[in-house]
């Protein structure tokens, strides 16, 4: 599998983000994909990230500052940390964000994109080591994902507009 680089910006803005309805006593936002997320996605990927009409991620909680670059957490943040711990192929994981079938349980050590640190420690029972920087953290065990659902039949999903992705 291919080295995967940090990914430097000069973005240090807060990601534009939604407090949605609380259901389950947790604060979920809808994080909104940048331009300038987005065009690292595509170069992240290698293809075109337009593709996954994925506008926004669902997440438990709001963007923080990394503490050693400043930059904020974004979703390429997750995407980077599984690619460069080697869970699967960019391909892979961009045919899975496309059909939306990322897994449900996704509780893993995420770090910064542009620099390595950790960011948010997310494992239960610290069962990931929360390993301060990507260097220290180990490869992933691979996640559970989804069986690939048949197109043929139409969608299940109650929305129209599937334009959004849990990632924790
Ligand atoms: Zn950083």
């Amino acid at each position: 599998m291919q080295q995967v680089d940090y990914i430097p910006t000069s973005y240090r803005k807060c990601p534009p983000t939604k407090l949605l309805p609380q259901n389950d006593g947790y604060k979920t936002y809808s994080w909104f994909i940048t331009e300038d997320e987005y065009l690292r996605l595509c170069s992240l990927f290698g293809r075109e990230f337009q593709e996954c009409n994925l506008g926004a991620t669902l997440v438990n909680g709001l963007p923080t500052p990394c503490k050693s670059c400043g930059k904020h957490t974004e979703f390429i943040d997750w995407v980077w940390t599984a690619l460069r711990r080697g869970v699967h192929t960019a391909d892979f994981m961009f045919e899975a964000l496309k059909d939306r079938r990322m897994p449900k349980e996704n509780m893993h050590d995420v770090y910064c994109s542009q620099c390595g640190t950790l960011t948010m420690g997310r494992s239960r029972n610290n069962a990931e080591g929360g390993a301060p920087h990507i260097s220290e953290a180990g490869k992933l065990h691979s996640a559970d994902y989804p069986a690939r659902k048949p197109q043929a039949n139409g969608r299940d999903s109650p929305s129209s507009d599937v334009s959004e992705q849990e990632v924790c």
